[in-house]
C-alpha cells in the first residue's frame, strides 16, 4: 500500500475522467517543509505564519520574517506558497502585546481585525512578503475577513507598501495572487462581492464550522454540533465556488475538512479547485481523486445538497465509497 502510495509522488492531482485538482500542503513553521517536499505536493495551501510570532517575547523584524518566507519560497521552486497573514487572537495570545482582555475572544479583535487596528503590525509582515515575492510564486492571502471593505482596507495598505519598495528600488513580484480565507458565514454569503476583489478565496472549515453552528471548536460538551458534513456547511461551500466561478477566480479550501477522504468526493463534486492539508495525507487523497469520476460527484454532491443532517450525508458518501471501491 505504501509503495503504491509512492508512485503517486509525481502523478497530476486528477480524478479518474481527467479533471485536474490540485493538492497542497499546510504548513505551520519551516521544519515542515521537508515533509512537504517529499509528499509531492502541488503547491502550499495555507502557510500559518503565527509560529514567527509565539514563544518569543517581542515581535519579529521584517528582515526574520523576510528570510524565513524567501527561505520557503526558493524551495517550492516556483510552486505557488500561499502564505497568510498574522491570524492572532481568539485562542492564540501574545503576552507581548498586551491586548486588552475580551470576554468573547472568538468573536473579538483576532486576525485581520487586530491587524488592521495595529496597523505597523501588518505593514512590517506585508513589506517582508512583498520583498520575498521576487524569490518564488508567493500569494497573500487575509484571514477572518467579513466584509468587504476589511479587505479593501487591506489591499490598500498591501498597494501602499508596494509603492514604497518600489520607489526605493526593490523587486517585487507583479504576479503576486491577494485572496482571503473564508471563514465566516457572512463573507460565504457574500461572497460575489468578494470575488471581485480577489483573486482566490481559501475556505477555511475549522472556523466555518464553529462560526455556522455556533459551537466553540475547542469545547468538548458541543464538540457534537462540530458537523462537516452538514447540509449548511456543503450549501456555504457551494456558494462560494460558484461566486468564484463567476468571476473566474479559484476556490480552495485548508482546514481540516480538505483532506477527510469522506468529504473529498463531495468537494471534488462541488467543483473545489485547491485542496489543502497536512503533508501526510497528500498523496492518499491523489489516489483517492485518481479513482473518482468528477461528473459522478457532481451528481452526489447535488443529493447531498438536498438532504437535512449530516448523518444523511455521511451515509451517502460512504455508501457512494463502498460502491466504487
Ligand atoms: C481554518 O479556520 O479552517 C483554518 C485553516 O485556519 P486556522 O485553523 O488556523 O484557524
Ligand atoms: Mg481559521
Amino acid at each position: 500500500k505504501q509503495a503504491r502510495l509512492r508512485s503517486f509522488v509525481d502523478r497530476p492531482s486528477a480524478s479518474a475522467d481527467g479533471h485536474e485538482v490540485e493538492l497542497a500542503a499546510n504548513i505551520g513553521s519551516v521544519a515542515d517543509l521537508a515533509k512537504v517536499l517529499e509528499s509531492g505536493a502541488d503547491a502550499i495551501g495555507l502557510f500559518r505564519t503565527e509560529f514567527l510570532y509565539m514563544g518569543r517575547s517581542s515581535l519579529p523584524t521584517e528582515e526574520e520574517q523576510f528570510s524565513v518566507y524567501r527561505h520557503v519560497l526558493e524551495k517550492m521552486q516556483g510552486k505557488r506558497v500561499v502564505i497568510r497573514t498574522l491570524d492572532i487572537g481568539g485562542d492564540k495570545e501574545l503576552p507581548y502585546l498586551d491586548l486588552p482582555k475580551e470576554s468573547n475572544p472568538f468573536l473579538g479583535r483576532r486576525a485581520i481585525r487586530l491587524c488592521l487596528a495595529e496597523e505597523e503590525l501588518l505593514r512590517v509582515q506585508l513589506r517582508a512578503l512583498l520583498r520575498a515575492s521576487a524569490y518564488g510564486r508567493l500569494a497573500i492571502m487575509f484571514p477572518m475577513i467579513a466584509v468587504v471593505q476589511e479587505l479593501r482596507d487591506a489591499k490598500r495598505i498591501l498597494a501602499e507598501e508596494r509603492a514604497k519598495l518600489e520607489q526605493a528600488g526593490i523587486a517585487v513580484s507583479s504576479g503576486i495572487e491577494v485572496g482571503l480565507m473564508i471563514e465566516i458565514p457572512a463573507a460565504a454569503l457574500n461572497a460575489d462581492a468578494l470575488a471581485r476583489e480577489a483573486d482566490f478565496f481559501s475556505i477555511g472549515t475549522n472556523d466555518l464550522i464553529q462560526y455556522t453552528m455556533a459551537a466553540d471548536r475547542m469545547n468538548e460538551s458541543v464538540a457534537y454540533l462540530y458537523q462537516p458534513h452538514h447540509p449548511s456547511i456543503l450549501r456555504l461551500v457551494e456558494m462560494v465556488i460558484r461566486a468564484s466561478e463567476r468571476h473566474g477566480r479559484w476556490t480552495g479550501m485548508c482546514g481540516e475538512m480538505a483532506g477527510d477522504p469522506d468529504a473529498i468526493p463531495l468537494l471534488l463534486g462541488l467543483g473545489l479547485h485547491e485542496f489543502s492539508m497536512s503533508a501526510s495525507t497528500v498523496l492518499s487523497a491523489r489516489e483517492q481523486i485518481s479513482r473518482l469520476s468528477r461528473a459522478e460527484c457532481a451528481g452526489l454532491a447535488r443529493q447531498a445538497l438536498e438532504l437535512g443532517a449530516q448523518d444523511e450525508v455521511l451515509a451517502l458518501v460512504r455508501n457512494y465509497i463502498a460502491r466504487s471501491e
